[in-house]
């Protein structure tokens, strides 16, 4: 296999070489269930929260770049809505000054009718005066009589005659009402010089005209001049006569540069004469956009509140992580939940495998075990038969010589030589079985009653030890076909062990079952000691025993296990230390035709 690169195997990591017990063992599944939940977490949660920033500030700019626009739009929209107006009222005043009614004009009662006419229609119109080309006030009409009045030095007095129209700021005046002017300024039909017509407007007239305007386009529109002073009343954003406020905070971020650096306010300009400044106010971020009013003192100024710094965004970024932060969490429960099953499939699977080869492993060892234990029995056995004649031979001689000293020790000596022989031919015998073990005879069985016979056998020796026996059988348990006198043996080393392994006082339970129509199954349990785990694993290999040397072979189950493989069933234990056994033998009901061949 390949080995992993570094940063691959400290999050799964392979499973290690020095395992030696079962804690070690879960250490390394928990450790490998971890590191498959980062990697997967890491590979779902990166991209999705990459793909989700990327997306939101793309839509971001998008929006931001869409309102701007929009914005763009509406100024321009209220700007010629706003220049248009303007003129009109220029226009209409420019039109009563044509060059021939100066005269006409001087006379108050023709001032008057064309006063009243033009407020029919502007009732915003305050007064009306006429100026002769001296600056000399020669007509008015109007509430204040102000007469014989000399404009000469007066700045606005200047501008009319150099650019034939002059618009005022709008101010407060001796009137104490806000008020525009708009003079014309024409050429005298006799003098030297121009004549002035000069209208006073009700500031009243610009603020509901933008008033009705502003709706539609913006949260606040109104007009400034040059220094930035008010011309209409803001809804929200300063005073009429002041400083818009949005100014004033312009001001004093200025100063503080930290707090400038926190909200730069960015400015874009779009086309000569407009600008548009975007800047925080009272925790808002507003567009801040201006544009010149052609022919006028005046700048328009329109305010909108960002969208993008608006309750309605930062409602759908809160859905937005909302929706964002539900995907992560059931994304990681979800992949939790996948390493565990992950990891509990491959716990399970090695596990089977494991057992798997301990299963797959034991045929083999049985049959070359075997193998040597047949050679060395069947050497064994010429050695052994020469002993044992031999001391046939030295019993015969002592029988018929007389007596001598020590003559009945020896006799003895030599029974017990013939004892050890015939127990040595027993093992040798039963090695010889186990290594060759015998054809299977089949015919027609009744387990129960096999189980009964092994029981009967037995009854003396477990009753002697004060061990009952219980027998929990299936009355309607199907006959099978099967050898035995192997199935004799198998039972009577089991039980036998059993046996053995309580000592004395105990239980021992034979129940058998119906497992399907092809099988049936036989437990046997016993309430003794029970064996550790890696007993467990061994309990099956020839020669395997725990009991003192000339009491136990460690042959019984090796053969129990090779007859059982031989009759096609299988068989398991299962044991825990202090509760006691469970041998567990399943056996084919007949047995099949491909296991007969083996
Ligand atoms: P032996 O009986 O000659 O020791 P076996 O192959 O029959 O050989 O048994 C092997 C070992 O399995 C025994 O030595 C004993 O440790 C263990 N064993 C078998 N059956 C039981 C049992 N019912 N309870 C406890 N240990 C058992
Ligand atoms: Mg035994």
């Amino acid at each position: 296999m390949k080995k992993r690169s570094g940063w691959l195997a400290k999050i799964l990591p392979p499973p290690s070489d020095n395992i030696v017990s079962g804690a070690d063992l879960d250490k390394g599944y928990k450790s490998f269930r971890r590191g498959l939940a980062i990697i997967l977490i890491v590979l779902v949660l990166v991209p999705l929260a990459i793909i989700s920033i990327v997306s939101h500030y793309q839509y971001e700019q998008l929006l931001e770049q869409e309102e701007l626009d929009q914005l763009i739009l509406n100024l321009e929209q209220a700007q010629t809505t706003v220049e248009a107006f303007v003129s009109k009222l220029q226009s209409v005043i420019k039109f009563v000054a044509r060059d021939d009614r100066y005269q006409e004009l001087l006379d108050p009662k023709e001032l008057e009718a064309l006063f009243v006419r033009l407020q029919d229609e502007y009732p915003g119109f305050v007064d009306i005066e006429v100026i002769d080309s001296q600056g000399m006030q020669k007509a008015y009409f109007g509430p204040y009589q102000l007469e014989e009045r000399n404009y000469t030095d007066q700045t606005w007095y200047k501008q009319v005659l150099l650019q034939g129209v002059y618009i005022s700021n709008v101010f407060s005046g001796f009137r104490d009402v806000p008020h525009f002017v708009i003079a014309v300024s024409r050429k005298h039909p006799q003098e030297q010089g121009n004549w002035i017509l000069r209208v006073t407007i009700d500031a009243k007239t610009l603020q509901d005209f933008v008033d009705t305007t502003s709706t539609s386009y913006a949260d606040d529109m109104f007009l400034i001049d040059v220094n930035r002073t008010l011309q209409t009343q803001p809804q929200k954003y300063g005073t009429l006569g002041g400083r818009c406020i949005l100014h004033d905070t312009e001001d004093s971020t200025k100063k503080s540069f930290l707090k400038s650096l926190a909200k730069r306010d960015t400015m874009v300009q779009r086309a000569p004469g407009m600008v548009i400044i975007q800047k925080s106010f009272e925790k808002h971020r507003v567009n801040h956009a201006t544009a010149d009013l052609e022919n006028t003192p005046w700048r328009l100024v329109l305010i909108k509140e960002q969208y993008l710094h608006a309750d309605t965004w930062v409602l759908f970024k809160i859905r937005l992580i909302t929706i964002f932060l539900t995907c992560a969490i059931i994304a990681v429960f979800v992949i939790v939940e996948i390493s565990l099953a992950i990891t509990n499939h491959l716990r399970e699977s090695d596990k089977k495998r494991e057992q798997f080869l301990i299963e797959a492993e034991q045929p083999n060892k049985l049959v070359s075990i075997g193998r040597l234990a047949a050679g060395v029995a069947h050497e064994i056995n010429n050695p052994l038969a020469i002993i044992n004649q031999k001391t046939g031979l030295v019993q015969d001689f002592m029988e018929m010589s007389e007596d001598f000293a020590h003559k009945g020790a020896m006799a003895e000596a030599l029974d017990g030589i013939q004892d050890s022989v015939e127990r040595c031919k027993k093992i040798t015998h039963r090695l010889l079985g186990f290594a060759r073990q015998a054809e299977v005879k089949t015919e027609e069985i009744d387990i129960n009653a096999i189980v009964r016979d092994v029981v009967d056998f037995l009854a003396k020796e477990a009753s002697y030890n004060q061990i009952r026996i219980d027998f929990d059988l299936d009355q309607d348990l199907s006959k099978i076909f099967s050898d035995r006198g192997q199935l004799q043996q198998i039972f009577l080393n089991i039980t036998n062990n059993a046996i053995d392994a309580i000592g004395s006082d105990g239980k021992i339970t034979l129940s058998s079952r119906q497992v399907d129509e092809e099988s049936i199954q036989v437990k046997i349990s016993d309430d003794g000691p029970g064996m550790s785990l890696e007993i467990q694993q061994r309990i099956f290999d020839p020669f395997f025993t725990t009991k003192e040397t000339g009491k136990g072979t460690g042959l019984g189950l090796s053969i129990v296990y090779g007859l059982i493989k031989k009759l096609g069933g299988t068989i398991k234990v299962e044991s825990e230390i202090g509760e006691g056994t469970t041998f567990d033998i399943t056996l084919p009901v007949t047995k099949s035709e491909q296991e007969e061949g083996t």
